[in-house]
């Protein structure tokens, strides 16, 4: 009788991992998933809240934007 354990909502904690948002370089902290190391020793692109948050309304406004 308890939700507690939403794994869609609990932020992974990634503050030990030294990941660098590739956008503006400040540290991430924490993600809404979980990072996977990569081959060449690297997680990817991860980008911080703040970053995230703005690409995606940049995605959505260029995407569809269709205003000339
Ligand atoms: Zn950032």
């Amino acid at each position: 009788m308890d939700f507690q354990d939403r794994p869609r909502s609990q932020p992974h904690d990634v503050s030990t991992l030294n990941i660098k948002c590739a956008e503006c370089g400040c540290d991430v902290k924490t993600l809404p998933f979980e990072p996977t190391l990569k081959e060449d020793g690297t997680y990817g692109r991860i980008y911080c809240q703040d970053c995230n948050r703005k690409r995606r309304s940049n995605f959505r406004g260029g995407f569809r934007g269709g205003r000339y």
